[in-house]
């Protein structure tokens, strides 16, 4: 990695204009408005052998997308839209990766795409004004503009518990799943973990496996998904309400296709919410928690709910004592990102289900043959499936090893959680762009939504840079401890941080600073503040032109 201040290649122009880590949804688009619309010379690098980001590599059983297939794709081009026909009402895992392939295809993007290529390290060259990027095979590459498209939630968090090493068995983490998938048929499986992930692969392991036991630490909510397939005449419908959908994607806080009710918890009878619920539970999906503009923001609102659901599963679990377990819930409703199912709370009233509350028994250890409690219980298994969730929105890009002006790593910039501006730009690191970085909205959203919107404002960025012979810019310190502060608030305005095990607090990986991460101040807020920072000339950014770049050389 050549040193910013002994570059041996001071007259060299950069060979590219932009790199982009990362060929999932944001990595893709980013590479189709740089390469198509502003012309400029972009390569996209990625460890994968394909595109896809996070569905290339979570192919585990029952994966499958929580928001509506017709929500989930690219909104900023009706061909697109028109071309493609999702069959389900949430697409499976192989059918999203199809699409992804669909629109790789069709925009012709794979040509600009490294693939089985993983960044190493990237380091800004401050004499030259550009970043310098090592790649796993022994690639060099230097651009003008670093773009990490490396998602959110993509480095997968495998629990340290003593003697995993000597497990016997096979041990799998839903996020780096095997491609030719896991034979589950007659063996005693373990699976650790009751997020969105855990409670999606339960019902279709416990289909095949011999026995299935779910170690549960933190009881969860979930609301059934309903997921049908799409009838020609839901198809169409949806087809003919392409302009309304987006509309509505656009002007909603989490970019979902509906609209949050304009009305309190407290607005209505006991009898009126309950039929409420009821109708909502029926419509099913994260469209349950917009029955109510409260009920994440008061407590006594969310309790409404929360007891709603918690009756649910006493009432769908058949033995009182698992579903006393499943039912300690200890966090409001939606507080972590709240899971849909298929059947997943029907899964405990099997024969070859078990559950296990680890919670008041923690894993001690995990032995040649199985996993054993505090309390001494062993547990045989063949097989266990990590569901433990992510390093999220902060391990990926640390994973990177970037390093900004003066050599400073992002991992010391970020020692004490993530600071930023935007979610997009942090200080010391100029021209280089996170797209749905921590401090924005995504992982609270739809996630395409936040992904075009940040996609469309860095393109806009670089062509304004270009067209006012702007060399560099970067967020300007006071300019990110003001967003910080405001990251803070908004989610200080919810009982999101009352969920205290939550990955949005980093909570779940020991060790890590405790730092509400996404924006929840709601999308099409931060689309209008992005918006405002643009048309007032990048306000909290320093730009710098090209001549003074120059003179500083
Ligand atoms: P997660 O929400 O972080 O859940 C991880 C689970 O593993 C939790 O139940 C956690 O318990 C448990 N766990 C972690 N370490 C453990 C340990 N050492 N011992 C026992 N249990 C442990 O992860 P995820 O389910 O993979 O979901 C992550 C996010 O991915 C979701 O919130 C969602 O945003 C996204 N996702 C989306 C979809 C979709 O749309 N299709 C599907 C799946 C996931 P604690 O709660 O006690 O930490």
């Amino acid at each position: 990695m050549p040193n910013a201040a002994t570059s041996a290649h001071p007259t060299e122009t950069p060979a590219l204009d932009a790199i982009i880590i990362g060929a999932g949804l944001s990595g893709m688009y980013q590479l189709h408005c740089l390469r198509d619309r502003l012309g400029l010379r972009a390569q996209v690098l990625e460890a994968a052998d394909g595109v896809g980001g996070t569905w290339y590599w979570n192919r585990y059983p029952g994966a499958r997308c929580d928001s509506e297939s017709h929500s989930y794709c690219f909104q900023f081009s009706d061909e697109l839209l028109k071309e493609w026909e999702w069959s389900e009402r949430y697409p499976q895992q192989p059918e999203i990766l199809r699409y992804m392939n669909f629109v790789a295809d069709k925009l012709d993007l794979k040509r600009d795409i490294r693939f089985k290529t993983r960044v190493t390290g990237a380091e800004y060259d401050a004499a030259r004004n550009v970043w310098h990027v090592s790649t796993d095979d022994g690639g060099r590459f230097t651009a003008t503009y670093l773009i990490t498209a490396v998602g959110c939630l993509s480095t997968a968090n495998v629990p340290q518990i003593p003697g995993l090493e000597s497990f016997a068995g096979k041990a799998y983490h839903t996020g780096l799943w095997p491609h030719e998938g896991v034979d589950f048929r007659g063996k005693r499986v373990a699976q650790i973990g009751t997020g969105s992930t855990g409670i999606q692969a339960a019902p279709v392991i416990a289909e095949t496996a011999g026995h299935l036991t779910v170690f549960q630490r933190t009881a969860n909510y979930s609301v059934p998904a309903h997921n049908a397939p799409l009838s020609p005449e839901r198809k169409k419908e949806l087809m003919d309400r392409i302009e309304e959908t987006r509309r509505v994607m656009r002007s909603t806080p989490n970019g979902h296709p509906f609209q949050i009710v304009d009305r309190s918890v407290f607005d209505v009878s006991d009898e009126e919410r309950r039929r409420i619920y009821e109708k909502q539970w029926e419509v099913g999906g994260l469209q349950f928690r917009a029955a109510f503009r409260d009920i994440l923001l008061d407590k006594k609102a969310n309790d409404t709910a929360a007891e709603f659901l918690k009756d649910k599963i006493r009432s769908i679990v058949k033995d009182p004592k698992t579903a006393a377990i499943l039912a300690d819930i200890d966090h409001p409703y939606a507080a972590k990102r709240p899971p849909i199912d298929s059947h997943y709370f029907e899964t405990f009233n099997r024969d070859n289900v078990s559950l296990v509350d680890v919670r008041s028994d923690p894993i001690e250890a995990v032995t040649p043959t199985g996993i054993r409690l505090k309390s001494g219980a062993e547990h045989a298994v063949d097989i266990i499936v990590f569901a433990t969730g992510f390093d999220a929105m902060t391990g990926s890009l640390i994973k990177l090893n970037i390093k900004g002006r003066d050599g400073l790593p992002l991992a010391k910039a970020w020692e004490a959680g993530p600071r930023n501006y935007l979610g997009i730009q942090v200080s010391g690191f100029p021209n280089m762009f996170t797209l749905t970085g921590p401090g924005s909205p995504s992982v609270l959203c739809n996630m395409p939504v936040p992904i075009e919107q940040h996609v469309e404002w860095v393109t806009d960025c670089i062509a304004h840079m270009r067209k006012n012979g702007i060399a560099r810019i970067e967020a300007k310190p006071e300019a990110m401890d003001r967003w910080v502060a405001h990251v803070n608030d908004a989610a200080k305005a919810t009982l999101l941080p009352e969920a205290h095990h939550s990955w949005y607090l980093g909570a779940n990986v020991p060790g890590k600073p405790r730092v509400f991460m996404p924006y929840a101040g709601g999308m099409a807020r931060f689309r209008d503040i992005c918006n405002d920072v643009a048309a007032k000339g990048y306000e909290g950014f320093e730009l710098t032109g090209a001549e003074r770049q120059a003179a500083a050389e």
